[in-house]
């Protein structure tokens, strides 16, 4: 198959006059090429696909022959952003995968306030250039991610896209923030305070809250390291000079371990998870969106950090709020207003004999939690069997996204996502 895709390749560069190798002015990476395996590793470790062939585009040109090409021979198509997807999307078996790794560029416009991006650059990449002006749009909390595959939401069901606009807003370049850290015999206690507290806090705070046990951060006693904790993770885009009275409140949700607080650049922020969320290990997700924290909950998280299956493993309450709650649910195809907390199970750990384990970890509390969920699920933490709940992601706006898929992708040629289904 890998010879024949190429050669088909070849042939349909001769249609037109071909600008480089194969009629492509990008890469063509193919089984037997030295780097096809690094090529075709992306940061989920679990995830092992071999495409026929990786195509690097280098503009449009290419992506319109890679779409072209797979259609016209009737090739699995998958799209490759920042290759984060938790379920491997961006590789498909036997199929052309199409990599955006070398578009990376992003152009500012300082006095439009507006960024046009390339599909390959990463959140890194992003903020590097954003704050140059002293300019951000609101992104992920890992560095590496790809702005394509995240923007999109758990995938491009429409088409591939080219280049992004986004509006930007002024931020930093300092801003405050940091860490909390109560031991998880407090735990309890500081989820009832954090669930009050954050019903008041201020658009420009957010405060995330992270069960696992404790990295050995330097600010933390050697003899926390290792141990079960509750972490809040703070971020205030006000005026740093207000930003202790503005986190004031997490310190008394108990008595801290330790804390690393204080004035930071924005971009170091944006990477200050990085050491945690390293590719090449492996991972698996369950997530819900919760309208609140329920003493329910509380009990059953409590009794799954009790019985953590790997030191990396961990459970967040990622807090959702102001400004998102405040735009028409039609507006945007992300239609959860109600939602408070996106909770996510993070099963990670390094070896293969662990999977079972891991996995039935993360499934046991996700079970566990649903009787206090919403039902519905934030599209980009959903993992490779979650298909069925693509209609939960969208809720009220699936319809509207099943039409435009059914009169732009009537084939469904983009599935290699979480995908909307054309209607029959
Ligand atoms: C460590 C980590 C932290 C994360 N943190 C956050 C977070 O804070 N907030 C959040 O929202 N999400 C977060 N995510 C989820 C992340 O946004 C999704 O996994 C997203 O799909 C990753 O985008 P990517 O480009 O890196 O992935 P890829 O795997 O490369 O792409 C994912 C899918 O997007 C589609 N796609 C990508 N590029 C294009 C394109 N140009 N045109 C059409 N379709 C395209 C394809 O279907 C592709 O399969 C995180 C993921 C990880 C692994």
């Amino acid at each position: 198959m890998p010879a024949l895709g190429a050669a088909l390749f070849d042939s349909q560069a001769r249609a037109s006059p071909p600008r480089g190798r194969r009629g492509i002015r990008g890469q063509l990476v193919l089984p037997e090429d030295a780097g096809f395996n690094e090529a075709r590793s992306i940061w989920n470790a679990m995830i092992d696909r071999r495409p026929a062939m990786i195509l690097r585009c280098a503009g449009v040109a290419d992506v319109r022959r890679g779409i072209a090409f797979a259609r016209a021979n009737n090739l699995p198509l998958a799209v490759r952003g920042g290759g984060h997807n938790i379920a491997g999307s961006a590789l498909c078996e036997d199929g052309l995968v199409m990599d955006f790794s070398r578009m990376k560029s992003v152009r500012i416009d300082p006095v439009a306030r507006r960024a046009y991006v390339e599909p390959g650059a990463t959140l890194a990449d992003f903020d590097h250039e954003a704050q140059a002006f002293g300019l951000a749009t609101p992104l992920g909390i890992n560095s590496t991610t790809g702005v394509a595959g995240l923007t999109l939401g758990g995938g491009g069901n429409f088409g591939v896209v080219t280049s992004f606009e986004f509006a930007l807003h002024p931020v930093g370049p300092m801003v405050y923030g940091g860490l909390v850290v109560f031991p998880l015999a407090q735990a309890r206690d500081a989820l009832v305070k954090y669930r009050a507290a954050s019903t008041q806090m201020p658009d420009d705070l957010s405060v995330w809250a992270v069960l696992r046990l404790a990295p050995p951060l330097p600010f933390l006693p050697t003899d926390v390291h290792g141990q079960p904790v509750i972490i809040f993770a703070n971020y205030y885009t006000g005026p740093t000079a207000n930003g202790p009275s503005a986190v004031a409140q997490v310190k008394t949700f108990g008595t801290p371990v330790g804390e690393h607080l204080g004035e930071m650049p924005f971009v170091m922020w944006q990477q200050a998870f990085d050491p945690l969320l390293t590719p090449g290990s492996r991972n698996y997700w369950k997530s819900h969106n919760l309208a609140g924290i329920d003493d329910g909950l509380i009990d059953a998280l409590l009794q799954s950090i009790e019985n953590l299956p790997s030191p990396q493993c961990e459970i967040f309450f990622g807090q959702i709020g102001g400004q998102t709650q405040r735009v028409p649910v039609n507006a945007t195809a992300y239609s959860n207003r109600d939602t408070h907390y996106a909770m996510n199970v993070h099963g990670r750990w390094e070896n293969p004999a662990d999977d079972d384990r891991c996995i039935g970890w993360a499934r046991a509390f996700f079970d566990a939690a649903v009787p206090f969920s919403l039902g519905s699920v934030y599209v980009n933490f959903m993992t490779q069997e979650e298909g069925g709940r693509v209609a939960d992601a969208y809720g009220p706006n699936y319809e509207r996204l099943v039409a435009v898929k059914s009169r732009y992708d009537p084939h469904n040629l983009f599935r290699h996502n979480q995908n909307i289904r054309p209607a029959m």
